[in-house]
Parts: C-alpha cells; structure tokens; sequence
C-alpha cells in the first residue's frame, strides 16, 4: 500500500490536517493508496513556501530554470515504464496510452525548457523623439494549479512548466481520485535539487484543500483544469481578490461528416476519438453530424467499429482499446444519460448497457434517433456514447455543431478544400481538427470558447498566461 506525505518546501510531511483519503484501483476495485486529505493549513503551508521562493526563483536567469526543467525529463524517461504503470493502476489507463503520456509529459518538460531563450519583451515606439518605452514581462508570482484525473500527469506538466520557466512558483493539486503519479513525480523534482518550496505538491480535496488554495492572499493566480461547475466555483471563489484564473474545462466536441467525407476514414477517427481512455477526455468526439445522403452507411459503419473496439484489464498483452471508467459514480453518470436519452426516443445501434466483469466498464455505444436539445446531445457525457444526428445542408451542420454552451474542440471531414476553409471559418471552438483524431500538440494553443474555459494551454500562448507586462517609459 502508497501511503503518500504532502511534498511542502522541498519535505516530504504528513498532512496537516491529519487526515487520509483512499486511493482506488478502478479496475480491481481495490484500494491502493493512502494520500493527505489536506485542508486549509496544508494550503497555507504550501503557499508560503511557494511565496518564500518565489523572489530567487524569479531571479535566477531563464535558461538556469530551463535546466531544472531538463532535469525533470530526464528524471521521467529514467523512470518512464514505473509511472505509466502507476497511472494505469490508479485509474485504469490501458498500459500503451499511459506510457504515451508520461513520453509525452518528458517531452513538454524539455519543449518548454526551449522556450527560455525565446520568450521576449517589446520595444515601442514612442510619441516623444528621446524616449524608448520598453514591455517587460514578469513572473506573476505564486500559481495554484488544480488538476483533473483523467489526464494527471500531463495536465500536471501543463501547469508546472510554464509557471517555471516563467518565474512563477506553485502549489499543485491533483485530484483525489489520482494523486499517485504526481507524489511519485515530486520525488523525482527532489532528486533534481530544485530550490525548496519553488514547486509544491499537496493532496486533498478540491472542496476543502481546493477552495483554500483559491481563497488564500498569497496565491496570484489559479490554474484549473476541469468540469465546468468546479470552473463557476473558483470563479465565485477568486472572486473577492480579484485574482487571475485560467480554466480549461469540458467540451461537447462535434464531428462533422460531409458527403464528400472519406467515410472509412471519418469512422476510424472518430471511433479512436470517442474510445481513447473510455471517452473520457475532454476534446474527445462527443456527438457526430452526418449528412443525409451518407448518414446509413456512416451508422453502419462505425457501429461495426465500436462493436469490435476491446476493452479489459489496462494491463493485459495485446492491450485492450479500453479499459475501466474512473468509478463507480462516471458509470453511474454515463449509464443514466444514455437511460434518459432511450426514455426519449433514441435508439441503441450498438452497446447501451454495463459490460461484464471487472471495472467499471461501458460498453462503447451509438445512439441514433436523439434530439439535438437532447441532454445526449447538450452535455458532456465523459463515455464511450456517440450520438450520430442527420443533417442535410452545409448551414445546419454549422448550426447545429455551433449550438452548443461548450466550445472546446471540433473536427471536421471532408475532401473539398474550400467548404473546409468555409467551416474554420464559421465554427465557434478555440480547436478544429480536420479529417484526424481529436488530439491537440503541445506547440498549439488548447483554449476552450463559451463555458469550456477562460485563457488556455501550451505554446508561446500558454506561457504568456504565467507572464504579466510592466511598461516602462524611459525618456534620455
Ligand atoms: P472536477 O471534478 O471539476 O475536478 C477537477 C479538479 O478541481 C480536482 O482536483 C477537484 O478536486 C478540483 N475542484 C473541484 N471543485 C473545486 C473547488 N470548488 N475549488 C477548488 N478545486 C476544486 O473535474 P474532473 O472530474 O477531475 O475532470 C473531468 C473534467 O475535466 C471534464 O469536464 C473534462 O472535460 C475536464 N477536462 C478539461 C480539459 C481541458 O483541457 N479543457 C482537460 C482535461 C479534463 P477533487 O476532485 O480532488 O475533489
């Protein structure tokens, strides 16, 4: 059994608060860890660390913090086979996705650590002949950066890295259902020397430990990643002191298919799309639009692909497609809807129901018949459930995938070059992805529109979100 220590100013401790979360293996059903149930005076603790540091930290050079980050990845790839399988233990992540995102973390580490030579300031030019006005950019200080659990690991690297290499020190705090990756990763940042207290790790839950972090004078800003209600909630909480948030929250991505759509290949992308960790990714396809005259043989199709998608233990050899949902409570979540969704007229072309055996398993399902006011259809479903609805001109299929109060991410197919630049153009998503799967580089900008966030993540731009400008007028 993991029992985990709060990682505050460089020290692994017991939790403040004196108390213990469980930590679940999803798909056995076992316990496997004990983490911090943190509260306010772990927040407290980690925050003045993280404030205490955050001055010399902001003075060492860029490229000095860059190779702290270096050390990181290297810390990563040197124990990259032990933290995939942690991560797919703890939340029944199939072995192959786990190990490509703890690559992939490595790998941002190291993307980001470039950036320390890049990132620049501004020269003005000035209405006066004698004088420069120079835009400096500054660390904004302490970051609070929440995490969700379908991602941890990387999510966590989304928020430590920018605020790094930008000066700015932070407290991280997974979620509880998925602390142990993180408390692994914070032994290795102790083994990389860090400065104490420049990057804080600390478990508990996002009601208590969470809000604390939000609420508390020293954080300067919070950097959440998660559902839309835990969005309005730190929103109301960063309320009072006005403090910057930047929110990546959940999508009801569209898919459009148009008549002139490679069909086998739309089907193949949206299936990986919607399967990949169970649909339980936030910029996953979760509602398809097909035009009318290729609608059947799409339906076919694709219910032909999601009745052989696999799923099983996240370890078994060849890997499962799939593998358990989260808990008890997101099958719970997923079964209603799709029950909700049948009570209204929808009708099961494939799946539907529980699977058999171990985990929490779905099974990957296609609806057809629903509405597009349908719940299905509006909200984040976080499953493998695909509603497929008609549509018969280019206008409603715009219509119909703009209408939506999320606005993650979107993908569209089809072969005709300028109908596509015609969608780019009229779709309201920070993300299109055109005849692919659903998946974002580090190099872009991950931002979502509408509820799915405020600000976003990666890229020159997600640095920028960890920076602030000071102009300076300098007359001689
Ligand atoms: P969640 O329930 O909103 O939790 C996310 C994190 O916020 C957890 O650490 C949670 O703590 C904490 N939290 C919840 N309420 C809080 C509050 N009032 N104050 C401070 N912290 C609070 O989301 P999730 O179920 O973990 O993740 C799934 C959601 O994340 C989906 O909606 C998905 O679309 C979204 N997501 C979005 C992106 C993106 O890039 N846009 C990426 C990944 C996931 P505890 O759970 O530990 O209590």
């Amino acid at each position: 059994m993991n029992t985990l220590k709060q990682f505050i100013n460089g020290q692994f401790i017991d939790a403040l608060s004196g108390r213990q979360l469980e930590v679940e293996d999803p798909f056995e059903g076992k316990i496997i860890g004990l983490a911090p149930d943190g509260d306010a005076s772990d927040a407290d603790a980690a925050l003045r660390a993280a404030a205490a540091a955050q001055p010399s930290w902001a003075k060492k050079s860029a490229p000095e913090r860059a190779s702290y980050l270096r050390a990181m990845a290297a810390q990563i790839r040197a124990n990259r086979v032990e933290l995939a399988q942690t991560l797919a233990r703890e939340q029944a992540k199939v072995m192959p996705l786990a190990q490509v995102e703890i690559d992939f973390t490595a790998d941002y580490f190291e993307y980001y650590a470039g950036w320390a030579r890049i990132y620049e300031g501004e020269i003005i030019q000035s209405d006066r002949p004698n004088e420069n006005i120079f835009l400096f950019r500054k660390p904004i200080g302490v970051v609070a950066g929440i995490c969700p659990w379908n991602f941890p690991f990387f999510v966590m690297a989304r928020k430590v890295a920018p605020s790094l290499l930008a000066g700015c020190t932070a407290v991280i705090k997974p979620s509880s259902l998925t602390p142990l990756t993180t408390f692994a990763f914070a032994g290795m940042v102790e083994a990389t020397g860090l400065p104490a207290g420049a990057l804080n790790f600390v478990s508990g839950r996002g009601s208590t430990l969470g809000d604390a972090l939000v609420r508390h004078e020293l954080t300067d800003m919070v950097s959440l990643t998660g559902s839309v209600e835990a969005g309005r909630d730190i929103i109301r909480a960063s309320a009072d002191r006005i403090t910057k948030v930047s929110l990546e929250l959940g999508g009801k991505a569209p898919a459009i298919v148009f008549k002139d759509a490679d069909i086998d290949l739309a089907v193949k992308a949206i299936v990986d799309s919607r399967v990949i960790f169970g649909g339980q990714v936030c910029n996953c396809a979760e509602r398809a639009y097909v035009h009318a005259s290729v609608f059947d043989e799409f339906v076919e199709k694709i219910s032909l692909a999601m009745s052989k998608v696999s799923y099983g233990s996240p370890f078994a050899e060849p890997a499962p497609q799939m593998s358990s949902l989260i808990d008890s409570r997101q099958l719970d979540k997923v079964e209603a809807m799709v029950e909700r969704a049948i009570a209204e007229g929808a009708e099961v072309v494939t799946g539907g129901c529980r699977a058999e055996g171990s985990g929490y398993k779905y099974e990957p399902t296609i609806l057809a018949g629903c509405t597009q006011q349908s719940e299905i259809v509006q909200s984040e479903v976080f499953g493998p459930v695909l509603p497929i609805l008609p549509f018969t001109d280019y206008d409603e299929a715009i219509a119909l995938a703009n209408d939506s109060r999320y606005g993650l991410t979107s993908s569209v197919f089809s072969s005709n070059v300028s109908l596509v630049m015609q969608a780019l153009k009229d779709l309201r998503f920070g993300e299109t992805y055109v005849n692919r799967e659903h998946f974002e580089g580090m190099q872009g900008f991950h931002a979502g529109w509408r509820q799915s966030g405020i600000g976003g993540a990666d890229g020159k731009h997600g640095l920028m979100e960890y920076l602030q400008s000071q102009v300076a007028y300098v007359q001689y």
